[in-house]
């Protein structure tokens, strides 16, 4: 993706799986009650995958600037703990170490936004009777961004 090379490890399916059962089962049923089971589970997955999403453009991001400050970046992985950009080489100044470095949480922080801004609202507004994806994709997409914000991805070590 953009020229890196994104890599998957197989940890990711316990997150993912523990991810998804934690909104169908608590966080959607509590923020968009009445709805069936299979509406709770579907919207989950998709909040599950935005998670992953948000994860993949935190990481993403630390590789880019790396890249765009000369430190070549061999790839990255995301696993059990969130990403890791595995960067080959140090930047040349602290300046460019800091700037690697600080863009990965602002990332994270943009798309906790976006997702809030352009999800939340609109559940709110729609309210009653709504599709399974507006009622329980926007709070599963809201939390998704959410969980970014609250530090999740910064279990990475760069
Ligand atoms: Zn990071």
């Amino acid at each position: 993706m953009l020229g890196i090379e994104v890599g998957f490890n197989w940890s990711l399916i316990f997150i993912f799986a523990y991810v998804a059962w934690t909104l169908a089962t608590a966080y959607l049923p509590d923020a968009a009650p009445g709805h069936g089971v299979v509406v709770y589970w579907v919207a989950a997955a998709i909040g599950a995958a935005l998670f992953y999403g948000s994860l993949l453009a935190h990481e993403l991001s630390h590789a880019v600037v790396a890249r765009s400050h000369g430190v070549k970046v061999a790839g990255i992985t995301l696993w059990l703990f969130g990403g890791v950009s595995r960067l080959e080489g140090e930047p040349t100044s602290a300046r460019s170490e800091a700037l690697i470095a600080g863009v990965g949480p602002l990332t994270s922080f943009a798309v906790a936004v976006v997702a809030r801004s352009t999800s939340c609202p609109r559940f709110r507004s729609t309210g009653e009777g709504c599709s399974a994806r507006s009622s329980g994709g926007a709070p599963a997409a809201g939390s998704a961004g959410c969980t970014t914000r609250s530090g999740w991805a910064e279990f990475s070590p760069t």
